[in-house]
This record gives structure tokens, sequence and C-alpha cells, in this order.
């Protein structure tokens, strides 16, 4: 059986390595290619992997390192295997944009030498179908969602919310769960952070002031472009 392909996010990792090591130095004995087999193995994106011994091992980080080679215009050696079409994809989107590709890789790097907190990540469900649209990467997007799930700062906010309107409406359409569902309803809300991804790391603590109140349309509607669409956004496209 085979291991999962690379992750977008990991290739990330890769990446960053690679835009850091002279190309001569990467063999697997490096203590830096160890160094990020170790780290891709806590990273909380494959729960499932059908070949452990082999998975993300040196010599597999090593040969995805040198599949870049064959991408890179300033690389003169000749004969390279060339990496997926994901690889080459990740590859022209930071070619020219290390300091947003370190910005990331330190971000995943901390997630992954937090244990607790990537185990906690490995229990948030994966949605690879939308990897491409999250610029940020799977892991951070995870990170969000488990940050919106804190139950007790939610619960603050809600009360909070409650005491000063007398009733939850979703902050972006006004829904109401309690004026539509009646007793069923009462409240009902969803929680959405307002951090942007590109600012979201392992340090953000949530703050009340974070937190929006929405309905789960809304909430849904936010999490299809996360990157990029905020409350306010959305609360003028609903106005239009
Ligand atoms: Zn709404
Ligand atoms: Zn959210």
């Amino acid at each position: 059986m085979r291991n999962p392909k690379w992750h977008r996010d990991e290739i990330i990792l890769a990446l960053d390595l690679y835009s850091r090591m002279e190309p001569g130095k990467m063999n697997k004995s490096h203590p830096e290619i160890i160094e990020l087999s170790e780290i891709l193995n806590r990273l909380p994106i494959h729960d499932v992997r059908p070949d452990e011994a082999k998975f993300r091992n040196p010599s597999g980080v090593n040969m995805k390192l040198n599949n870049f080679k064959a991408f890179d215009p300033t690389y003169e050696g000749k004969g390279l295997s060339r990496g997926s079409k994901l690889d080459e994809e990740v590859f022209n989107e930071f070619q020219f944009d290390t300091n947003r590709l370190h910005k990331i890789a330190q971000k995943l790097r901390a997630i992954s030498e937090d244990q607790e907190l990537a185990y906690q990540l490995y229990l948030i469900e994966n949605e690879d179908d939308r990897e491409f649209e999250v610029s940020e990467g799977t892991v951070i997007y995870k990170l969000h969602k488990y940050r919106e799930r804190d139950t007790s700062i939610i619960r603050m906010k809600k009360e909070k919310e409650f005491k000063r309107l007398g009733r939850l409406p979703c902050e972006a359409c006004m829904f109401d769960f309690f004026q539509k569902y009646g007793d069923l309803g009462y409240k009902y809300i969803e929680c959405h952070h307002r951090i942007p991804l590109s600012e979201f790391s392992s340090k953000t603590k949530t703050t009340l002031k974070d937190l929006a109140l929405v309905c789960s349309n809304c909430h849904r509607m936010l999490h299809r472009k996360v990157d990029t669409l905020s409350v306010e956004r959305l609360k003028r496209i609903l106005v239009s």
C-alpha cells in the first residue's frame, strides 16, 4: 500500500527548506532534512498512513526537495525527475514570494511542535476538495475551526450579546433562530473567528472581539472564501 500523496501544506514546508538550502548539500542524512521528516510526521493532515515506516522518511523528503530542481530556472544541473503537478503549482506560486512561504512554513512548524494542539487538529475533519481555495493551507484552516469551537469563549460571547440585545441575530444577515424556530432556536447561533488566516497562528489567543455571531448559512459562505471574505463584506454583499 502506498502512502497518501503530498499535500499542499507539506509541499510548502519542503519548498521552504529547499529555498534555504544549497542544492549540492541536499541528501537524506542532512540534519535539516531529518528534522523536516520529523515535522511532516507530526503534521495533523494524514491520519491514514499505509506504509508508516516510509511515511515522509528522510529519503522521501530528500527526493521531494530534489524534484524542485527541475522547476527551478536558477538550477543548472540536468537529468532531474520532475515532481507532481501540485509541486509545480506551489513552486510557481511562491517562487518570488519566499517571505510569505517562510511565514506559512514557520506557522506549520510551530503547530507540529505543539503536541496537544496537533492532536486536536487531527480530530478536525479534512476538507480535501477545498485545499486549493485556502492559500494559507489546510492546517491553518483547521486551526481556525478549532479556535472557533472553543465552547467556553463562545458561551461568554453569546451571553454578552444576549444581555446587550435580548436576542442573538446573525451579524451579517440579521437572521434570528428564535424568531424563526421558536423555542427550538432559543439562543442558537454560530461563532466565526474574524482574524484573517494570514494572521492566524498557534499563538493567536481568541478574545470576544475576534468572534462574530453568524447564522449557519452565512457561516458557510464566509468559509467558502475564508482567506478574503470578512463579515463586514458579506454584510455589504447582502445589502446590495
Ligand atoms: Zn446570516
Ligand atoms: Zn468560521
